[in-house]
C-alpha cells in the first residue's frame, strides 16, 4: 500500500505558482467539506465560485454516470447530443444565437477576444482596439493577462500583445475619450470579481452599450464569475438594462466540471468560419451533459428567487457581524457573492483571515489583500450558512484581538 500524500508533497513534486494551505481535501457534500484527518469545514468558496450546487449533488453525479457509460469523447470532427442540447437550451434563455465550447474562463475570453479582433479586422485593417478596465481579471492565457487589468499578472514575461487600451472601471468620461472607430470590442465584468466585488454603475454599462454600438465595436461581458445563478439572475446581465455581443462563462456553468462558454449573436458568431478558431475537448459530451444538469436546476425562478433570498440573510449576517467586532468598514454583495471589505486596522490582512478561518473550519476567499470574498454554494441550507458564519464570527473576533 502506497503512502497518503500530504502538503509536503506540493512543494517536492508541483510548480510553485500556488501556495495552498495546509489541509488536503478528500471529499464533500452539500456545502461540507472534510479533510485527511476527517476534520469538517463550512464551503464559504465553493471553489471560487464554481461548485454552485455545492459537493456531490445528486442531479450532477446521476447526468455524470449516465454520460460517462454511453461516450466520453469524439473530437470535434463530429457534433454530439449533449453539446447540442445544451446549446439550445444556452440561447432559448438568452440573447445569444451561437455557442462555442472550451474548457476554462480563460479560453472562454480568449475566444471572444479573437473573435472580436476578427470582426473588426473584417471590417477595417486598423479597427483592432481593445478597451478593458483596471482592476479587471480575464485569465491567465497571454492574451487575457495583457487585456486584464492587473499588470503583476503579465510583467516579467517579455512584450505583451499591442492594441490594447486600460481605463479606470465605472469612468464615463475615459471611456467616451477612448472608443473610437479602431475599437473593434470593449470588454467588462459587469461586477468585477477577483478585484474586490464592485458592480458597474448602469450608466456606465448604458455608455458601454451606446458608445461600441455607434462605433460599430462588440461589448464583452465577461461573466465568468457573476454568471449561473451567483447573483440571482441566470447570467448578471438580466439584472441590468443592457444586452452584450459576446457574453463568456465557465466556473459555475459545470458545477466542478471544467468547462467554458462563449455565447454571441449570428452576425458577430459568423466572423468566424470553419478553422478560425477551435478546441480539442471544446464541447466533451461528459462536460457538456454535467453543465446540463446544472442548467435544468440554475435557469428556474423559484430557484434564483431563493439565491436572493439566501444572499439577503447572509448580507444581513455578515453586516452585523462587522457592526459587532469593526472587522469590515462594508459589505458589497451581488447575490451570493460577497466582498467584505477589511477595517483600516486589519489592512492587507485578507489572506491571513482566509488561513485563519480555515483553522476555524471555514473557507472563505480574498479579492485583493483587503476585500475577504464569501462565495457559497446557491444551495446552501440555513443550517450550513448558520455555522459558516458562526465559524466566521470566530475568525473576525481572533483578529481583532
Ligand atoms: C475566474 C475568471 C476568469 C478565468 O477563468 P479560468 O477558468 O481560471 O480560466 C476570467 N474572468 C473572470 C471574471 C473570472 O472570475
Amino acid at each position: 500500500m502506497s503512502l497518503a500524500v500530504q502538503r509536503t508533497d506540493f512543494d517536492r513534486y508541483m510548480v510553485p505558482v500556488f501556495n495552498p494551505l495546509e489541509m488536503i481535501l478528500v471529499r464533500g457534500e452539500g456545502s461540507r467539506l472534510w479533510d485527511q484527518q476527517g476534520r469538517d469545514y463550512i464551503d464559504f468558496g465553493a471553489g471560487v465560485a464554481v461548485t454552485s450546487l455545492g459537493h456531490s449533488h445528486p442531479a450532477l453525479i446521476k447526468a455524470l454516470h449516465a454520460q460517462a457509460a454511453r461516450l466520453w469523447h469524439v473530437s470535434n470532427y463530429f457534433t454530439n447530443e449533449p453539446a447540442l442540447s445544451l446549446a439550445r437550451k444556452l440561447c432559448d434563455a438568452t440573447f445569444a444565437e451561437q455557442v462555442f465550447y472550451c474548457n476554462s474562463g480563460a479560453e472562454a475570453n480568449e475566444a471572444a477576444l479573437k473573435l472580436a479582433r476578427k470582426r473588426g479586422v473584417d471590417k477595417h485593417p486598423e479597427k483592432v482596439e481593445i478597451v478593458a478596465f483596471n482592476g479587471s481579471f480575464h485569465g491567465r492565457t497571454f492574451f487575457t493577462v495583457s487585456v486584464g487589468g492587473q499588470p503583476k499578472y503579465s510583467s516579467g514575461m517579455g512584450p505583451t500583445p499591442p492594441g490594447i487600451v486600460h481605463v479606470d472601471f465605472n469612468d464615463i468620461e475615459a471611456v467616451k475619450r477612448v472608443i473610437g472607430p479602431k475599437t473593434c470590442a470593449v470588454i467588462v465584468e459587469t461586477v468585477i470579481g477577483e478585484g474586490g466585488i464592485l458592480p458597474a454603475t448602469p450608466e456606465f454599462l448604458q455608455t458601454l452599450r451606446d458608445r461600441t454600438k455607434a462605433h460599430d465595436a462588440v461589448l464583452i461581458f465577461d461573466e465568468i464569475q457573476s454568471g449561473n445563478g451567483r447573483t440571482g439572475a441566470l447570467y448578471d446581465y438580466m439584472n441590468t438594462a443592457v444586452v452584450p455581443d459576446i457574453l463568456t462563462t465557465a466556473k459555475g456553468l459545470g458545477g466542478g466540471f471544467p468547462i467554458g462558454a462563449m455565447l454571441t449573436t449570428a452576425e458577430v458568431g459568423n466572423h468566424f468560419k470553419p478553422g478560425s478558431h477551435g478546441s480539442t475537448f471544446g464541447g466533451n459530451p461528459l462536460a457538456c451533459a454535467v453543465a446540463e444538469a446544472a442548467f435544468d436546476i440554475i435557469n428556474d425562478p423559484v430557484f434564483l428567487a431563493g439565491v436572493r433570498a439566501k444572499a439577503e440573510r447572509a448580507a444581513a449576517a455578515l453586516r452585523a457581524i462587522g457592526e459587532r467586532h469593526g472587522c469590515f468598514t462594508e459589505i458589497r454583495h451581488a447575490g451570493l457573492w460577497f466582498g467584505c471589505e477589511l477595517a483600516s486596522s486589519l489592512a492587507n490582512r485578507a489572506g491571513e483571515m482566509v488561513a485563519k478561518g480555515a483553522g476555524n473550519g471555514v473557507l472563505m476567499l480574498l479579492a485583493g489583500p483587503n476585500v475577504l470574498r464569501v462565495a457559497t454554494s446557491l444551495i446552501i441550507t440555513d443550517a450550513e450558512l448558520d455555522e459558516g458564519l458562526r465559524r466566521l464570527e470566530k475568525t473576525c473576533v481572533e483578529m481583532v484581538g
